[in-house]
């Protein structure tokens, strides 16, 4: 079988090869540079190749050669903190390599292959072992590395012995074969597990809207889907700082580049509120942006995930965030009309929704390999044109992903952050959720989120009828229903995410602030039976306080204080 060929034709990050009679998705090695590209397709003695890199320049004629390998990463320690373009590899090194601009032709490992490791043994000569399993830790910042049987192999430990090692020197001997800290692991193929689990814990990102209202489950995925300047980044970028994940993937993908700049320069800078110590510590970053080659999007989702799925291997919580998968569909809508195939659904290709499947289906909370519990939640952002959900993207999403986290143009415009819209945004792991959230917040919690609901979804029936015939006309239990639902939504819902305080909100002080809430709806009540007039129940001074508590250093006192104010002013009212 022949590995050398030519390039026949070239049609942007699409060319053709003859003379090479690969696999399909073998790697290959395109033109006088070596540009690194991917098999999608065999017609014949033709070869389809999408390349990760520019192809300007690039002409027939020019050599082909076939690895014969899938695309695949490096896995090991060094992952942490790094930031990889599509295809892994380092952008500081690349940087060094060739400067600001077009990083092509250069071959740059994702992991440095010269640093030493201490490794820690956690088994010794004797004990049997199979894939996946322990066999020793590296201590890579705030973070235990587990160095894992690699898949596919068992046996007896032959030989192991801790010390200082590269990535490539052998730690182990297992059944007569050598075992280094790096493994390889083709990107298109989930990493097995033992046992899926039912998602019943959250992720609990300290943003109250997404918690209290529309939980994401750990092992769950979940759509973010909103308009250009509705909050997509600085959402996503708040779960990557407060969620309550031990590892964070984030792929920059198709975005502008000053978005990844932001994230890039802000995040070494950030301090993680669990280990105190710079958030880079416990995540991986991947920055495709817009400027580079859009066949390295769909690349860059594969390589993040299996990145994320190592670290659930190892018995950690991951979370994923994906900006965005709509520029990783406008990739292979790209892709598929330089392969002239049949377009469906405004271009997209047919196979949108199977692709867009398979990468949120490999998000999962699972007994892992090596016995215990780890996960990986996903969180794609979805950019859909002049923010119309109707569109493909967003449909097919949404058909796959159990939580819609809806962003709204009309909320941005009120200033109201973050834009999620309570009326059409849902989570379809709430009952799953529910146990929970009782054992662990509060046996009311479930329903003190209903009524809260309950509360938001009669105020917008009751803007229909404010809309026809104004607010004074309404009875005063609607009046006071308006009020409390302005209180939801202020209080409760906004939510300021560059506010030193504002910006994590326990679970313990989202339920302290939906309980004062209802607490006021209750005694605004008691008040109106008492013959209390609705303007006094409505504007007491102590809800001045209750808007600010939230920004307050001392916020739980302050609440508190809110609490005790409620009383008297309410008694004073006769309540
Ligand atoms: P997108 O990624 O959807 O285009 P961004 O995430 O960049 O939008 O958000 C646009 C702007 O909206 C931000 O720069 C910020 O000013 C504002 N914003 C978004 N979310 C919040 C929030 N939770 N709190 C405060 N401001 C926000
Ligand atoms: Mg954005």
């Amino acid at each position: 079988m022949s590995t050398e060929g030519v390039i026949y034709r070239v049609a942007g990050p699409v060319v053709t090869a003859t003379g090479i009679s690969p696999k399909m998705y073998d790697v290959v090695h395109v033109g006088n540079e070596q540009l690194m590209g991917e098999v999608i397709k065999i017609v014949g003695e033709y070869s389809i190749i999408q390349v990760y890199e520019d192809t300007d320049n690039v002409k027939p004629g020019e050599p082909v050669t076939n690895t014969g390998r899938p695309l695949s990463v490096e896995l090991g320690p060094g992952l942490l903190t790094s930031v990889y373009d599509g295809i892994q590899r380092p952008l500081p090194v690349l940087r060094e390599k060739m400067g600001d601009f077009i990083y092509r032709g250069v071959a740059a490992p994702g992991l440095d292959h010269e640093k030493k490791w201490d490794f820690k043994p956690t088994v010794s000569v004797g004990d049997e072992v199979s894939e996946g399993m322990v066999i020793g830790t590296v201590q890579e910042g705030p973070i235990e590395h587990k160095i894992m049987v690699p898949i596919g192999l068992k046996g007896k430990v032959e030989k192991i012995t801790g010390g200082q090692y590269t990535i490539d020197e052998t730690v182990a001997v297992i059944n007569g074969t050598d075992v280094a800290m790096m493994q390889y692991w083709p990107v298109r193929n989930p990493r097995p597990v033992q046992e899926k689990y039912q998602p019943d814990i959250p992720l609990v990102t300290g943003l109250r809207v997404l918690d209290t209202m529309f939980p994401l489950a750990k092992g769950g995925a979940a759509a973010i889907p909103g308009a250009f300047g509705t909050g997509k980044t600085v959402t996503q970028q708040s779960l990557a700082k407060y969620s309550d994940a031990d590892i964070v993937v984030y792929i920059g993908c198709g975005e502008r580049g000053n978005e990844m700049t932001e994230v890039l320069t802000e995040f070494p800078e950030l301090v993680d509120p669990r280990t105190g110590e710079s958030l880079m510590k416990r995540t991986v970053l991947i920055a495709n942006t817009s400027n580079m080659p859009v066949a390295a999007r769909e690349a860059s989702v594969y390589t993040g995930m299996t990145i994320a799925e190592y670290f659930r291997d190892m018995g950690y919580n991951v979370a994923l965030m994906a900006d965005s998968t709509s520029r990783w569909a406008e990739a292979m809508r790209e892709i598929s009309s330089r392969l002239e195939e049949m377009p469906g659904e405004e271009g997209y290709p047919a196979y949108l929704a199977g692709r867009l499947s398979e990468f949120y289906e490999r998000a999962a909370r699972a007994k892992v390999l090596c016995g215990k519990d780890g996960s990986v939640s996903v969180i794609g952002a979805v950019s859909p044109p002049g923010g119309d959900l109707s569109e493909p993207v967003t449909q097919n999403t949404l058909r796959i992903v159990r939580v819609f986290w809806a962003l709204d143009t009309k909320l941005r415009e009120r200033r109201h952050f973050p834009t999620i819209n309570w009326l059409t945004s849902y989570t379809m792991y709430d009952r799953q959720l529910l146990d929970w959230f009782k054992a662990n917040v509060a046996e009311d919690f479930p329903t003190l989120k209903a009524w809260a609901m309950k509360t938001l979804q009669r105020e917008a029936e009751l803007q229909d009828v404010v809309q026809m015939v104004g607010s004074d006309s309404l009875p005063d239990e609607q009046k006071i229903t308006l009020e409390v639902a302005k209180m939801i939504r202020e209080i409760f819902l906004q939510q300021n995410a560059y506010h030193p305080v504002d910006c994590y909100c326990p679970l313990s002080r989202q339920y302290k602030m939906l309980t004062l809430i209802k607490k006021y709806s209750d005694l605004s009540e008691k008040a109106l039976q008492a013959g209390a007039p609705v303007d006094k129940i409505a504007y007491l001074p102590v809800r001045t306080r209750f808007n600010q508590a939230k920004y307050e250093e001392n916020v739980d006192e302050e609440l508190a204080a809110v609490d005790a104010d409620m009383d008297k002013q309410f008694m004073e009212l006769g309540a």
